[in-house]
């Protein structure tokens, strides 16, 4: 089926959304970097904070600390909470009404391998086939290959076309009776590419298959609700939607949850322990063993009501914009081959500069204040799809500016200049 663009085509700087009301909240925006201001343009390795995260992690450490789900004390509930009330953030982000499907981890990757450990492990048998697609984050390719071999099930790529858009055609023939699960990007942080996962996931599950979406680049984006993708499994990792590293989301039907054998054992996952028999508590905790990073929790619950505070529609709206410009403004530079052209992608920009090692031209970025990645972005497939092994990448955030796009262009072209 056919991505519906939501991209429109490369014109004016974007407006309609207050981006400088926006920008105050974010103190890393006003220092400088190399006695530059800083230009912050790796959103897709992470995203910057606005102080109210900052304030709730410092808050839980110097006047709330205490452990949650026990002991009969004040600031213990207090504690209990605020990780509970950042347990319904994410699953109003998801758009999910059952808390218990909201399993906390330490990011996208932990969701991934959980879900490869206990699932797949008690799912998947001999010859059992496992398709990922080709733009996949390596996280969502190792911990499957890691069980595949285990289980001696097979991985299968899902194929690229040329504008960096899954190959439905491909993708169809793929599908089979042995297909078992689907594991899916909910957008590319290489390409872009937003795949039509809602699509997949229904072909996927007329053979019974299982849908895994991650969407660690998806969720600061655009508004995601896994239930009208009819998502088996849906990750994100805190540090790419606003809150702190060290905590993210696995999020889960309830009844695969609750069939899945539990990963880690110990602490807060029991429901009672003997030598004879131990039992296990419901979900959601008897898939999140030991103490969990409760300040991470304060700090995530702060970044979800910050962006719920926000009008998201204008938000996504402007970033397209912002996307559109910048793929226009990159177009400007001679000899600069962008990655992934497809329609309805987001703002994350990978390119190649002719003459210029990616790694050395990040360097030269960064000596102006502007910082971008380079290399090869966890997605090694994804890149040898356009036959390359490292690129540089721009990834923008609902508080980048046109300004911005602006300043890494015309340090871009300085820098082409340079290299003649
Ligand atoms: N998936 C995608 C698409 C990503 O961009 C990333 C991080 O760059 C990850 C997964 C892994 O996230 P984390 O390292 O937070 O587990």
């Amino acid at each position: 089926p056919a991505v519906t663009p939501r991209v429109a085509p490369p014109t004016a700087p974007p407006s309609g959304f207050d981006v400088e009301a926006v920008r105050r909240d974010f103190p890393q925006l006003h220092r400088e970097v190399n006695g530059r201001p800083l230009v912050w343009l790796d959103n897709g390795a992470t995203t910057l904070k606005p102080r109210q995260v900052a304030e709730a992690v410092a808050e839980h450490y110097s006047t709330g600390t205490s452990n949650v789900h026990r002991g009969a004390h004040s600031l213990a509930r207090q504690a209990t909470q605020v990780y509970e009330e950042g347990r319904e953030e994410a699953a109003k982000l998801l758009g999910t009404q059952d808390t218990d499907e909201i399993v906390f981890v330490r990011g996208t990757t932990e969701a991934v391998n959980l879900v490869a450990q206990t699932w797949g492990r008690a799912n998947l048998g001999v010859g059992d086939e496992i398709l990922v697609s080709a733009a996949e984050h390596h996280s969502n390719l190792v911990p499957w290959q890691q069980i595949a071999a285990e289980r001696r099930a097979r991985v299968r790529p899902i194929p690229l076309l040329p504008d960096g858009q899954l190959d439905q055609d491909a993708y169809q023939d793929l599908l089979g009776s042995r297909t078992r699960l689907v594991a899916l990007t909910h957008a590319s942080n290489v390409l872009g590419t937003v795949p039509p996962v809602a699509e997949m996931t229904a072909l996927a599950h007329r053979y019974g298959a299982r849908v895994l979406v991650d969407g660690a680049q998806a969720v600061s984006h655009f508004p995601v609700d896994v239930t009208a993708l009819d998502a088996d499994f849906y990750a994100f990792s805190g540090h790419k939607v606003f809150g702190p590293t060290g905590i993210g989301v696995l999020y889960g039907k309830r009844e695969l949850l609750e069939a899945m054998p539990p990963w880690q054992g110990g602490g807060n996952m029991i429901d009672s322990v003997s030598f004879e028999e131990t039992t296990y508590a419901p979900i959601p905790h008897r898939l999140e063993a030991g103490t969990g990073h409760i300040a991470g929790v304060a700090g995530l619950r702060a970044a979800l009501r910050y962006l719920a505070g926000l009008d998201r529609q204008a938000a996504t709206a402007y970033e397209e914009q912002l996307t559109a410009y910048a793929m226009g403004a990159l177009a400007t530079v001679p000899g600069l081959y962008l990655i992934g052209s497809a329609p309805g992608r987001i703002g994350a920009l990978t390119f190649v500069l002719a003459g210029t090692d990616p790694i050395a031209l990040a360097g030269a970025l960064d000596r102006q204040g502007i910082a971008v990645r380079a290399g090869h972005h966890c997605a090694q497939p994804a890149l040898a799809s356009f036959g390359l092994q490292s690129a540089a990448r721009a990834s923008l955030a609902l508080y980048n500016t046109a300004q911005e796009v602006d300043t890494l262009v015309a340090a871009l072209q300085d820098i082409q200049e340079q290299a003649q």
